[in-house]
């Protein structure tokens, strides 16, 4: 039976691929395609509008649309610029209109943000964060991005938080450059997938488990960890993304260097029912993305 919640529709915008699907939420998706992101943005977003107009005919009105987008985004609706894609490296995206221009398409709400925050957002409606006010959505794939969620919203200020750039403490005898075209060793620069094979010379997935590779890596996320607990005591991290997927050991030893980092500081096991079931994999797995874009357009009504 089809379900009579509103039906929604989403937009993953990400750096190689756009996912679009049409659904209610996890249990319910009717339908999802891929559309490769090519350098030329107009063709790309007039294939999304296509999708969504067979869409809407295929399975009926369609009540909100969600964008979660690769970045940088402005999410400041006061701006002339609100949805647009700023200043990315991507050629062909710069200064880009995507928010404004799908909601030309129908007369429904459309809700924009990162996709990191969108993630975040599934993860808190649907997935392992849910009932959650507060929690992070740590994202390791060829970037590293965080979804800090504060009492049921992604943290925002003048744009969204870029907490993948911090700087960190080194680990002792390390003093690789680092990948990071703007810091070299701030968190993405050491432990985003780019990082890792511009480390080790080859991809990530190919790396082998026992790799000392992955010790650092593992450092480095757990600084970042260290600095979102002491940020905003989130009662709970996720860490998903493509390099961390299907990895159980880079996430024990991401646990075991916090703690170890952490000191004794903030006593874990009795804020939080310890560090295993504080540190956890996403609930939704490789669908947080496109979930994201879904959620999205829920929060819009
Ligand atoms: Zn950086």
């Amino acid at each position: 039976m089809k379900s009579r919640k509103p039906l929604l529709g989403g937009v993953e915008l990400g750096g190689t691929k756009c996912v679009c699907l049409i659904g209610t939420g996890p249990g319910d998706i009717r339908e999802q395609i891929s559309i490769a992101t090519g350098d030329d943005a107009n063709a790309t977003l007039n294939r999304i509008e296509g999708v969504f107009q067979d869409w809407s005919i295929a399975y009926g009105p369609i009540a909100a649309l969600g964008v979660a987008s690769f970045g940088p985004v402005e999410l400041n609706r006061t701006s002339a610029r609100y949805g647009f894609i700023t200043s990315t490296a991507k050629p062909g995206w710069r200064n880009t209109d995507v928010a404004r221009r799908l909601a030309k398409l129908f007369p429904i709400p459309v809700g924009f943000d990162t996709d990191v925050n969108g993630a975040a957002l599934a993860e808190g409606r649907w997935g392992a964060a849910k009932h959650l006010a507060d929690f992070a959505y740590v994202t390791v794939g060829t970037g590293v991005g965080v979804g800090l969620v504060v009492d049921g919203r992604p943290a925002y200020g003048f744009s969204h938080s870029e907490l993948g750039h911090i700087r960190i403490v080194r680990k002792a005898g390390d003093s690789w450059r680092g990948a990071c075209e703007f810091h070299g060793d701030c968190v993405e620069g050491l432990a985003s997938g780019v990082a890792i094979a511009a480390r080790a010379g080859m991809p990530a997935s190919r790396i082998p488990e026992d790799s000392p590779v992955w010790d650092l890596v593992a450092h480095a996320l757990a600084q970042l960890l260290h600095t979102i607990v002491l940020a905003t005591a989130p009662r709970r991290i996720l860490i998903g993304g493509g390099v961390a997927e299907g990895r159980p050991e880079l996430l024990q030893c991401v646990r075991r260097q916090l703690v170890e980092s952490l000191n004794g500081y903030l006593k874990l096991d009795e804020l939080t029912g310890g560090v295993d079931s504080y540190a956890v994999p996403p609930g939704l797995g490789p669908l947080a993305g496109p979930l994201g874009a879904l959620a999205l357009a829920a929060d819009t009504i």
